[in-house]
């Protein structure tokens, strides 16, 4: 199948390329009940049978009160191909949503984040893989430039605290019409949260505008993702890059003429 290989493909080079998995990992997949963990679970089975090395993978699922349906379908779906995997209810952020239903995604990360190393840590996992795709990686590239000041997106590889865990996105590469795809080739149902549907409006315009570029460019989100692994820093402008230390002085003159 052209869409199963295209995925094996780009997330095979991510994860070759970021060092993500190493010999004897185990690797548990944050699974939100959406198109692209679903394909990022998938494709980590895949890859595990053909990669020279050996590690092992299992999913869990965080109920934070935000699914808009039962989570049984995809139980059912789970359990059928034999995946292993573990769904937690958790409690804090249950009484969270009770207590304040209108809370920011701050307070809800930070509950999550607490709960996903809780999990991870009962699973035995030192590896944390999430769903986050080419996509995700754009738009925050462009959030951060145009929103924030700060050449700056995801990190495809990182560490929690004390690097307990590892934590990696091997779907950097991959876009959001290929997740569709696949995850509609296998027929799984998809589990929508209710934050989905409330996407705020500077992720919608970012969408937009990505969309309407690609309309006429269809490589525009190729382009932006070789953008950020290609950083040019003497073109910018962080002094901390263009190799100032020597000429500190000359410059605080040539500001002093300038300024007097
Ligand atoms: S979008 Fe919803 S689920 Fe996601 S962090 Fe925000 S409040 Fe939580």
């Amino acid at each position: 199948m052209e869409t199963e290989k295209i995925l094996l493909r780009k997330t095979g080079d991510a994860i070759a390329r970021f060092k993500m998995i190493r010999d004897g990992d185990r690797v548990a997949v944050a699974l939100s009940g959406g198109k692209d963990s679903l394909t990022l679970l998938e494709v980590l089975l895949l890859l595990q049978q053909r990669a020279p090395i050996e590690f092992s993978v299992c999913a869990f699922t965080v109920e934070q009160g935000k699914f808009l349906s039962s989570f049984e379908p995809l139980a059912g779906y789970l359990k059928s191909r034999g995946i292993d995997w573990t769904y937690h209810r958790d409690n804090p952020s249950l009484r969270l949503l009770d207590e304040q239903p209108d809370h920011g995604c701050d307070v809800c990360s930070r509950f999550r984040r607490r709960a996903v190393y809780q999990i991870v840590r009962g699973l035995g996992a030192n590896v944390i893989a999430f769903g986050h795709t080419a996509d995700d990686f754009c738009e925050s590239f462009l959030r951060n430039a145009l929103f924030t000041g700060r050449t700056s997106a995801l990190p495809p590889v990182t560490w929690s605290g004390k690097r307990e865990f590892r934590l990696i996105r091997p779907l950097v590469f991959v876009t959001e019409d290929l997740t569709a795809r696949f995850a509609e080739s296998l027929g799984a149902p998809v589990i929508p949260c209710g934050c989905s549907q409330r996407s705020g409006a500077v992720r919608r315009s970012l969408r937009g505008l990505l969309a309407e570029l690609e309309t006429e460019h269809p490589r525009v989100k190729e382009s932006l993702l070789s953008a950020m692994g290609n950083i040019e820093t003497d073109r910018l402008l962080d002094p901390r890059y263009l190799g100032m230390e020597d000429c500190v002085p000359q410059s605080n003159q040539a500001l002093r003429v300038l300024t007097d």
